[in-house]
């Protein structure tokens, strides 16, 4: 009987259980790890953070679920992993007594998602610094209350500053930071507000509507559009101002430090801002059976884990190298260790990196999505499974065959509301496959903006909570 442990029970490391309890049948041990003991659905948490859904509402306890499906749950940190043959273990810490656990395992998955690097941006994050952030639940509830009350204030007339985007030259989710200006924007509509508000969104993106992802691009009837047009046609249409290509550097209180492509360094007052930190790798630290901390060999400069990819391509090469991304999500020096989500070490970034003449890279680090998060999370289920029953891996597939597709919330009325529907295909561009400049299927790729978006996302939330519950027909709802 093998034993797989999945550290994570967020989207990836879920989905990854979800699919091998289901395949594994109970005739081997599916053991997770996590150091929270609900699953979260991230999306939702904009919403949150403007007050129009109950953080109760976007998270679900793992546990119960574990229990029908078979699964063992320990509630724990994970903190140092042992890969060495012979005394393959993860020490991790107990969530309440803090005591020490050892696991053994055959096969571990590592699907802890991101480290929120706020201390890499002085004065960045709600904890040690003076910006909001939705990217925990408790985040977006601190967001949510900062937010009401500066209503409060706009109420009795003030007029404020408001700034949304990136809070780091390398940030990525710039979707979800669109998606809260949109919605503190549509939020502020309806309370009779928004005049009092000078809304700005400030980010790293090379073009606007960039997303971390090289944009949006679709053929319809011999025209093209790339999202760069939408998003301007948006910000224009909802009189939010935009600042792109720009590095935050540093906060204080009520101002931004940033600099730009041009190297020019710059402030910008704010009364509230919302700023995505940098993401980096859980801290696990590696240890060989000699005692020695081979953590730099396991992952990349960033923390994050390294798998099948090829690493170091410059950016002109990689961006013509669709392989060089990774298949199997599996380490090549432990063929038993896989990484999911947004734990897994990209080759590089999808969108073009630019370095200012201060030397300051400024380039959107390349976002690992939920749903390509679980859809990694169903390869690595399935790898492993394989590697179980038969020995050796059938399958694989790269950020450059998968089908992205988000619906960005702009307001969650179900009767005024409204949200942009965008497919992509595949997220990473594949220049060899797609003869055009993008390197993405034009026809499929799909942008569009109207009401039934909104409908969809509000679907979504409760077709997803059904589907990560495990419940029935769980599998027939795509990642
Ligand atoms: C506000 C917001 C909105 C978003 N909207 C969308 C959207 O509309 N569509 C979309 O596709 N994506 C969206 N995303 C992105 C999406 O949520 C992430 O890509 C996804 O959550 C990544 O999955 P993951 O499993 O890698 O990480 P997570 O979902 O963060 O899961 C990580 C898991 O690891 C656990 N963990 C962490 N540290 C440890 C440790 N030391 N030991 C044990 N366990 C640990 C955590 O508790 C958690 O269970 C959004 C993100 C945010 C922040």
């Amino acid at each position: 009987m093998a034993k797989v442990v999945v550290i994570g029970a967020g989207f990836a490391g879920h989905t990854t259980a979800l699919y091998l309890a289901d395949r594994l049948k109970k005739k081997h041990e599916v053991v997770v790890v996590s150091n929270r003991d609900v699953f979260s659905y991230l999306p939702s948490w904009v919403w949150v953070g403007v007050g129009h859904m109950k953080p109760e509402k976007t998270i679900f306890k793992v546990k119960p679920v574990y229990d029908r499906k078979g699964i063992k749950f320990v509630h724990a940190a994970v903190r140092e992993i042992h890969p060495d043959a012979g005394e393959q273990f993860i020490l991790a810490d107990e969530v309440g007594s803090g005591k020490e656990t050892r696991i053994d395992y055959d096969y571990v998955v590592v699907a802890p998602g991101p480290f929120l690097n706020f201390a890499a941006t002085p004065g960045l994050g709600p904890e040690k610094g003076f910006t909001n952030s939705i990217c925990s639940l408790p985040h977006a509830v601190t967001t949510r209350d900062n937010y009401l009350a500066l209503c409060e204030r706009m109420k009795k007339g003030e007029n404020v500053k408001i700034v949304i985007g990136t809070g780091h030259p390398g940030a990525t989710c710039q979707g979800a930071a669109f998606e809260y200006i949109v919605n503190v924007h549509k939020d502020l509509v309806k309370r009779g507000l928004r005049d009092k508000a000078d809304i700005l969104w400030l980010s790293n993106e090379p073009e606007l509507g960039d997303l971390g992802v090289n944009g949006v691009q679709i053929k319809r009837n011999g025209h093209t559009m790339v999202s760069e047009e939408f998003i301007k046609s948006v910000f224009n249409d909802h009189g939010i101002r935009y600042q792109i290509q720009s590095g935050v550097t540093k906060v204080e209180e009520g101002k931004i430090h940033w600099q730009n492509y041009e190297g020019d360094e710059g402030t910008t007052d704010f009364d509230f801002a919302m700023l995505i930190p940098a993401f980096k790798g859980q801290p696990f630290k590696y240890v060989n059976k000699e005692g020695e901390d081979i953590t730099a060999k396991l992952n990349n400069p960033g923390g994050f884990f390294l798998v099948d990819g090829k690493y170091g391509l410059p950016y002109p090469e990689l961006a013509q190298t669709p392989e060089a991304w990774p298949s199997k999500y599996q380490n090549p020096t432990y063929p038993n260790m896989f990484a999911a989500g947004i734990a897994f070490a990209p080759p590089g970034p999808i969108s073009k990196p630019f370095t200012n003449k201060n030397g300051l890279l400024i380039a959107p680090a390349p976002p690992r999505t939920g749903m390509i998060s679980g859809a990694i999370g169903r390869v690595v289920a399935m790898n492993v499974a394989d590697l179980i029953e038969k020995g050796e891996i059938t399958h694989g597939e790269r950020m450059t065959e998968m089908v992205a597709a988000c619906i960005a919330s702009m307001g969650d009325s179900l009767w005024d509301g409204n949200a942009v529907t965008i497919v992509m295909r595949p997220v990473v561009p594949d220049r060899k496959k797609y003869n055009n400049p993008y390197g993405r299927d034009l026809f499929v790729s799909h942008l569009e903006m109207g009401l039934s978006g909104a409908w969809m996302k509000y679907m979504l939330h409760y077709t997803f909570m059904w589907k990560f519950k495990g419940k029935f027909g769980w599998k027939l709802i795509p990642e």
